[in-house]
């Protein structure tokens, strides 16, 4: 049988393929799926990740992460404050793409990124 909402073959005895499944988990579920997305990068980078479902949630109902989140420059990101320490809940802010990497090249320069000379920065 095909799936439901594309040309794919559905799962054996289910109305939809696995990617549609997945869509589907992923919109339902926004904040799992965002934090396993975090997660998964986190530990491909090498980065420790101690921070609970429950902590994550807080961070995003405290910052509208996972409505602001996406890929243009205005969109959020997580960062980690101290870029020395891993993912966990006393070091997360919800920055911009592009806050975060201007924030970024000043951490790879060995410099303090000032919150009131934003605007002169790279
Ligand atoms: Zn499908």
């Amino acid at each position: 049988m095909t799936c439901l909402h594309c040309p794919n073959e559905a799962r054996p005895s289910r109305r939809k393929c696995r990617a549609c499944e997945m869509r589907a988990w992923r919109k339902a579920h926004p904040e799992r799926a965002a934090f396993d997305n975090l997660r998964t990068h986190a530990r491909q980078r090498g980065i420790v990740f101690a921070l609970t479902l429950a902590q994550f949630c807080a961070f995003c109902q405290e910052t509208g992460y996972v409505e602001g989140k996406g890929q243009s420059a205005d969109s959020l990101t997580v960062d980690r404050v101290r870029h020395t320490e891993g993912y966990h809940a006393g070091n997360l802010q919800a920055l911009t793409h592009a806050h975060n990497s201007r924030k970024g090249w000043f951490e790879r320069h060995g410099l303090e990124m000032g919150e009131a000379d934003e605007e002169e920065l790279p």
